[in-house]
């Protein structure tokens, strides 16, 4: 390995805007990256890092374009990459109509294969080079998505649904053999490379009591793998859960008594949360995952930021493509700056370019390693170009220069056409 130099406009967040204001980020304008083994060697002005790099380095310039650590999808489905965009539902009958019929297909390997492979170049088309996903209930879904993964050499959680209930026969499996495969793919996969689990019950309607426990248990015995799970996001799924289980006083009390709270809990939506819900997501560290499109999409309701960071709970940003109708990080960026706005609230673009980033990696426990470019971290990065289409070009003109200007239009107006390059572990991955 010779190395690479990675050349432009380098921007890396150290803290939450929110908290730090402008000591949040890093903007170097003529800067460059050297990226050696997977790993960013140095970081700084461009002359600096240039003169120290040897003759043989391959040097790829994007100067006047932004450089960002990749950008982090803490919620997505890798199996409805053919349900994306179908009309006119809400969740319970969404996932009746559509995704349940789809997922079945995933028994197959080869399709698991296949699907994956696309799901990969269109997540690296984006710009996003971590994904935190679920798979279907049946293990060659997992097994060909990690196999997909360490091929790309991808920083990659996923986990096999667990469902034995409320669902079509052939999506579900029971409380012993969801455990058994889920302890044998945690043996196969987790830390090889770059991959890690998480333990995916996939909400509190498909899987019984017995499931739930033995989803704890797993939690119990793998206790630095993720947890993944939907909560509150609708509802008429609501009224199922606490039909469900008439003991459980609200919908996260279910997943409370199975030990399924903590600080690698990730709970996608959290909308309809009631006040003792967030205090006990704010208690165990959990993570409630911010899933703009398809809030929207499912008509489910306003995600409330401001009163989950009151509360002190962590927060992810999410596609949770296919009820998402997006698969770019940015442009659910622009959904959730809308959904704020309908709940008088505001999400400066430091935020939330904070928030694809280096919060998206402390919200995973990954910020040791990803989300930001620092000496050492992983070398995912990806080269945004603010001028990518005639409109963003002519809206940037009177404000060339002006940083929170640039990334307001790269979210609100950005997609696949806005990145001009992704890498994963220091090598060029996007498709063109
Ligand atoms: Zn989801």
């Amino acid at each position: 390995m010779t190395g690479r130099i990675v050349r432009g406009r380098i921007l890396t967040f150290r803290d939450d805007p929110r908290l730090a204001g402008a000591r949040a980020w890093r903007l170097i304008d003529d800067g460059a990256v050297s990226v050696r083994d997977g790993l960013i060697e140095a970081v700084g002005e461009a002359r600096d890092v240039l003169a120290r790099a040897p003759q043989s380095a391959a040097i790829d310039d994007h100067s006047g374009k932004l450089v960002l650590p990749g950008l982090i999808d803490a919620h997505i489905h890798y199996p409805q990459t053919r349900v994306i965009g179908s009309y006119g539902a809400q969740l319970l009958d969404w996932l009746n109509k559509y995704t349940f019929v789809e997922e079945q297909k995933f028994a197959d390997s080869a399709h698991s294969a296949a699907v994956a492979r696309f799901f990969f170049d269109e997540l690296f088309r984006q710009g996003t080079t971590t994904a935190c996903v679920y798979c279907t209930v049946h293990p060659a879904s997992v097994d060909a998505f990690f196999a997909e993964a360490e091929r790309r050499g991808a920083r990659m959680i996923a986990g096999k649904a667990l469902m034995d209930r409320n669902a079509p026969p052939g999506l579900m499996d029971n409380a012993q053999s969801g455990y058994d495969e889920t302890q044998a793919l945690i043996a196969r996969w987790r830390g090889r490379g770059r991959l890690d689990y998480a333990i995916t019950p996939r909400f509190a309607v498909t899987s019984t009591e017995a499931q739930l426990e033995a989803a704890g248990a797993l939690a119990a015995e793998h206790r630095d793998a993720y947890v993944q799970t939907h909560l509150d996001e609708n509802f008429a799924e609501i009224a199922l859960v606490k039909r469900e289980f008439p003991w459980a006083k609200t919908y996260l009390d279910v997943y409370a008594r199975y030990g399924l709270l903590g600080p690698r809990s990730i709970f996608g939506h959290c909308i309809h949360l009631e006040d003792s819900e967030v205090a006990a997501l704010a208690e165990s560290g959990s993570i409630a995952a911010f899933c703009p499109t398809s809030n929207l999409f499912l008509g489910s309701g306003l995600f409330d930021k401001q009163r989950l960071d009151k509360a002190g709970v962590r927060v992810a940003l999410a596609t949770d493509v296919g009820g998402g109708t997006s698969y770019s990080m940015l442009a659910t960026a622009a959904e959730g700056y809308k959904v704020l706005q309908m709940g008088g609230q505001s999400w400066p673009a430091t935020q939330a370019f904070y928030q694809m980033t280096l919060g998206n990696a402390r919200a995973l426990s990954l910020a040791d390693r990803i989300g930001a470019i620092e000496p050492g971290f992983e070398a995912d990065l990806v080269v945004l170009d603010s001028h990518a289409a005639p409109a963003m070009a002519h809206r940037m003109e009177s404000h060339e220069g002006d940083l929170e200007e640039e990334l307001f239009v790269l979210m609100t107006m950005g997609d696949d056409r806005a990145v001009r390059e992704t890498y994963v572990a220091g090598e060029k991955v996007k498709e063109v």
